[in-house]
């Protein structure tokens, strides 16, 4: 470690406690990145892994002024880690860096029943959150997948996406107001009413800003009243075409079911062999709110997609998802039998939602070893929809898996840019998207994220290697 690691250490235990400061290398093992799979192979490899200096566990914002402070004093990197569920190496700690654990935040700051708003601290686990507003009759409405292991603030920075999104919202729609230390090491509150019309919205520097820009250390999010009635359906549709036709026409006239995905053959095959039509694809929806318009939207959808030539299938298919929906096999078993697995989720107008879907899969199809390249949809809105490739290849040799991993996820971000949809849907960017963003952005765009950072963080200590095209 260098003198000035050493003294970074010793000046964080005088300042946080000893117990806020952990050195273990067991602990930095365990805290250094977050759910990527070429992190996981690296450390399946036993690889010679870059280690930070030390993990720190602040317990309130003063303290996560200090480490932001001492770091940018000390020059250290910094690495703000919510729970550590991301997937693209947002959190990925290099040598000599301080881990900032924000896990030590993890105080429901309170719950406004009048005005629906919760305010919490970065830290709360989502699924506790969503325990505390539910025991006042109350919903987040927003349902990552990764509930049970994700952070508040960890949606935040991800701009993260939720299963029942189509009604609720993503959590940029959710956020009322954030509070961040910047890397200056001041404080921002932003504004709290339901709306606001005071110059550029400053919350949107940090959505998404992945760790960049500050730390987000409180998050209040509008709530909604838990819903009075649920109803869930499924049926049939010939193609992922006529699919995606059909949640236009859903979207485009108004209804918004709180869940609307679309998996294609392959994937009903392996996610829902039971319900399995033909090579037909299934479309699942769960519509929930007050009941008459339950009842209303329910009837409503169904005839449109009748109309539109669809079948009934059975509504256990949507309920059998529901059960199911949080439970995902880990990378592990899959990479020691030398195979490589991942999920991309994009996104594009309908316009072009249906070459996307053809091109990606065709180029995933091309890969040498490919077992898998399948999709489904799970996010719609009125202009496009988002799809969610996933992926699975065995090379020959089991030297070949990273390679084989980045000719997959070229596979679906050229079909992606090629057919006018974003590279990135819900996961962010980190390091797996790196070198695509510029595509996305353009000149101008990425110049200005750049000056952006600049002007926030000029010596560039907080999370380097994340979002921008830098190298590591
Ligand atoms: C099984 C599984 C399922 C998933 N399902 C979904 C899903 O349905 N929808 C979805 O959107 N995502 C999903 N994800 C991805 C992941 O859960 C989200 O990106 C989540 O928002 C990350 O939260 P976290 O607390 O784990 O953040 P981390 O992984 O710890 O961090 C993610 C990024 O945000 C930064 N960061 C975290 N907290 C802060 C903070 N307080 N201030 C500043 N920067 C911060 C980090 O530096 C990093 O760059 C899934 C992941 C897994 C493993």
């Amino acid at each position: 470690m260098t003198i000035v690691g050493a003294m970074v250490i010793e000046e964080l235990r005088a300042r946080l406690g000893a117990d806020a400061v952990y050195t273990d290398e067991a602990v930095l093992r365990a805290h250094r990145r977050d759910a990527w799979v070429l992190s996981e192979l690296d450390d399946l490899e036993r690889a010679l892994v870059p280690l930070p200096s030390c993990v720190v566990k602040p317990r309130n914002v003063e303290q996560v002024a200090t480490v932001v402070n001492l770091c940018r004093q000390s020059q250290t990197p910094l690495v703000p880690a919510g729970l550590r569920s991301g997937v693209c190496g947002g959190v990925l700690a290099p040598e000599g860096s301080v881990l900032l654990d924000l896990s030590g935040l993890s105080r429901v700051r309170a719950i406004d029943t009048h005005d629906l708003v919760g305010r919490f601290d970065a830290g709360v686990r989502g699924s506790d959150a969503e325990a505390a507003v539910n025991a006042r009759g109350l919903s987040l409405g927003h349902f990552p997948q990764s509930i049970a292991l994700s952070s508040v603030g960890g949606w935040v920075a991800t701009r993260a996406a939720g299963q029942f999104s189509t009604a609720y919202g993503n959590i940029e729609d959710l956020v009322l107001s954030l509070e961040a230390v910047l890397p200056d090491g001041t404080s921002i509150v932003t504004s709290a009413g339901p709306r606001a019309s005071t110059g550029p919205d400053l919350r949107h520097l940090l959505l998404g800003s992945e760790g960049t820009l500050g730390v987000i250390t409180g998050v209040d999010l509008q709530l909604s009243r838990l819903p009075e009635a649920r109803a869930s359906a499924a049926y049939y549709v010939r193609d992922m075409r006529a699919g995606f036709d059909v949640q236009r026409e859903i979207l485009q006239t108004g209804w918004k079911p709180a869940v609307l995905r679309q998996y294609d053959a392959r994937e009903v095959t392996r996610l829902f062999g039971g319900y399995r039509k033909d090579e037909l694809c299934l479309l699942l929806m769960v519509h929930e709110g007050p009941r008459e318009r339950v009842e209303a939207e329910r009837g409503a959808v169904e005839r449109l997609v009748l109309a539109a030539g669809g079948l009934v299938a059975p509504a256990a298919a949507t309920e059998h998802w529901l059960a199911e929906r949080n439970h995902v096999p880990t990378f592990t078993s899959f990479l020691e039998n030398g195979v490589i697995v991942d999920t991309i989720e994009v996104a594009a107008p309908y316009g072009r939602i249906g070459d996307l879907y053809d091109g990606a899969i065709a180029a995933l199809a091309a890969i040498e070893g490919i077992w898998n390249g399948s999709a489904h949809s799970s996010h719609a809105y009125r202009t496009g929809l988002n799809l969610y490739f996933s992926f699975a290849v065995q090379p020959k040799q089991r030297s070949e898996l990273r390679q084989a991993y980045h000719r997959s996820w070229a596979a679906v971000m050229e079909a992606s840019l090629k057919n006018g949809g974003t590279i990135a849907h819900h996961h962010g960017i980190g390091r797996v998207r790196r070198e695509w963003i510029a595509r996305e952005l353009g000149p101008g765009g990425l110049a200005t994220l750049a000056r952006i950072k600049h002007a926030l963080d000029p010596s560039g200590f907080m999370n380097p290697g994340v979002l921008l095209p830098t190298t590591d």
